[in-house]
């Protein structure tokens, strides 16, 4: 089992029983280190410190990978929501896709709605 480091940059200075290490007389706060995270893909230990990282490094990041310089657009054709209504008793209409631009909506089977790869978006 492979441990790996909190990647927030200041999780160190966190003041927490579990990030004090050391002997006695040379005890210090230390990065957390864990065989998994939960928060930003399992690189931070709390929300905090994937803030913190945030704060940091956005700027660096967006110019980077590249920042959003003008609208997307989201078409009739890409705009297809899965929805239910349990207001619905009959269970053959109780699951449909809605378009979220123009409100038509398509029947959808239980199993359809469960199904992530199932869409009509284009
Ligand atoms: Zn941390």
């Amino acid at each position: 089992m492979t441990l790996k480091f909190c990647q927030g940059p200041d999780c160190h200075t966190y003041n927490t029983n579990d990030r004090l290490k050391g002997q006695k007389d040379n005890k210090t706060y230390q990065t957390r280190r864990r065989s998994n995270f939960y928060y930003g893909r399992g690189n931070f230990c709390d929300r905090r410190c994937m803030e913190d990282w945030v704060a940091q490094y956005v700027e660096q990041a967006l110019d980077h990978f590249g920042r959003t310089t003008q609208a997307k657009h989201l078409t009739e054709d890409s705009a297809w929501i899965k929805d239910y209504d349990w207001g619905i008793d009959d269970e053959q209409n109780r699951y449909f896709f809605i378009n979220a631009i123009t409100k038509e909506r398509r029947p959808l089977t239980e199993q359809q709605y469960n199904d992530r790869t199932y869409t009509l978006n284009g």
